[in-house]
């Protein structure tokens, strides 16, 4: 009999029946509040009625509607939608399906469109699981550990973590900045760089925002040195930090936007969006594929937008956030384990150090299990694996951040009890 593959690495032992809006009904007849979202992608909630119907009508016209050969509607509509709530300037897209093909897709555009080798990433980035995307992420060598070489043409900079360094955010932007100069002058040439890619909040790499003033500072070198700028909004888009995309808690904006995860509730697409000046740089069939731009994701992508913006979501987890935010901050007070709550919105990472502020992965390993037996899914991140994420749904309400912030409280009682 066949079983599942021993490289699975599962959170949980939950086995899932159904699901809605911000609770998983378990086989094993239990109700489990789910702040994980199936890593940030369920944003309008588990099934949500619209994007259940989007789905459902569309699946009975077209399922698969290859776009390098036949074009459909829900694409094409999707892309308008989109188009609606990308910075200004984003005007042209490409589909693909998954975070880092999409991330792939961005590399390759800035690669054509610069005629520059090289990728800055920022330490702790987390772009993807295949090989390039693994090649541009610095959140911890498990994802790369026993399968090098990587792509070549990747110079990792320093990311600005104040609590890592007991600094204050000024000293940490200054300092990443800096390094940044100093890479540029030692290792990658602005001429043989073709782009920094970050993230607006790093998501696997401990949930920790990237301070406006950092973005702003890389889109003036950017600009300095004909460098592309890309924002990877796979985990921080769409409402997510309380703002509709992540970057724009600063003033700095993308070349290249890079989304997924929350843009379609769980369907599968993803996407970049460039200026279409930008996307001419590239040759016509140089990126593909035969799922990408699914025609019922992409209905499930329409609906998904709609919802976000006639039930105020982005409004919401802003409110909501700081709701969670608030409750992890008295929390704190309580438990000496937590050495800092961070976030954005409905992103929160709560790190857990030992006395001497190194990090305690064994204590966030068995909170996040002991939420589990509290009915409360969450989940770690971190190179260290040291931080719980807590990424309830975009609806979640004002009673369910209570519940989520009582079990969590109950989970920590019985760890450090
Ligand atoms: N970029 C970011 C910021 C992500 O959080 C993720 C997924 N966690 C990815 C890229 C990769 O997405 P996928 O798993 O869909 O390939």
């Amino acid at each position: 009999m066949a079983s599942l593959s021993p490289l699975l690495k599962q959170a949980t032992p939950v086995v899932v029946d159904h699901a809605s809006g911000s609770w998983i009904y378990g086989t094993d007849g239990r109700e489990y509040l789910d702040f994980t979202t199936g890593i940030g992608v369920t944003s309008t909630g588990h099934c949500h009625p619209k994007v259940v119907e989007a789905a459902r009508e569309q699946v009975g016209k077209v399922i698969h509607a290859q776009y390098t050969t036949v074009m459909h509607p829900p694409l094409l509509e999707f892309t308008e939608r989109l188009g609606e709530v990308l910075p200004a300037g984003l005007d042209s897209l490409f589909f693909a399906n998954s975070g880092s093909e999409a991330v792939e897709a961005g590399i390759r555009l800035a690669r054509m469109a610069t005629g520059r080798p090289n990728i800055v990433v920022f330490q702790g980035g987390f772009h993807g699981r295949t090989v390039a995307a693994a090649s541009l992420t610095t959140a911890g060598t498990k994802f790369s550990a026993g399968f090098s070489p990587l792509m070549a043409g990747v110079h990792m900079s320093v990311f600005p973590y104040a609590y890592r360094y007991g600094w204050d955010m000024d000293t940490a932007v200054d300092f990443a900045l800096q390094e940044l100069d100093y890479l540029l002058m030692t290792r990658t040439a602005p001429q043989d760089t073709a782009a920094f890619l970050i993230e607006p909040a790093l998501g696997d790499g401990g949930y920790i925002p990237t301070p406006p003033r950092f973005l702003e500072g890389l889109r003036e070198r950017a600009d300095r040195r004909g460098i592309l700028l890309i924002f990877d909004e796979v985990q921080a888009g769409v409402g997510r930090t309380g703002k509709y995309w992540g970057h724009q808690h600063s003033i700095a904006s993308p070349d290249i936007q890079i989304m997924a995860k929350g843009i379609a509730s769980g369907f599968p697409i993803s996407a970049i969006a460039a200026s279409t000046e930008l996307m001419s740089q590239g040759w016509p069939g140089s990126q593909g594929g035969t799922y990408g731009g699914n025609a019922v994701s992409a209905a499930a992508g329409v609906a998904t937008l709609r919802v976000v913006e006639e039930e105020g979501l982005v409004e919401n987890s802003r409110v909501r956030g700081e709701q969670l935010r608030a409750g992890l901050e008295e929390i704190k007070t309580r438990y000496p384990v937590i050495g800092d709550v961070r976030g954005l919105g409905l992103m929160q990472g709560i790190e857990f150090t030992a006395e001497d502020g190194s990090p305690d992965a064994a204590t966030a390993a068995a909170v996040q299990q002991a939420t589990v037996d509290q009915d409360l899914l969450t989940l770690t991140c971190g190179p260290a694996g040291n931080v719980v994420r807590l990424i309830p749904a975009l609806v979640v309400t004002e009673r369910e951040i209570e519940q989520g912030l009582e079990r969590f409280d109950a989970a920590l009682a019985a760890v450090t009890s």
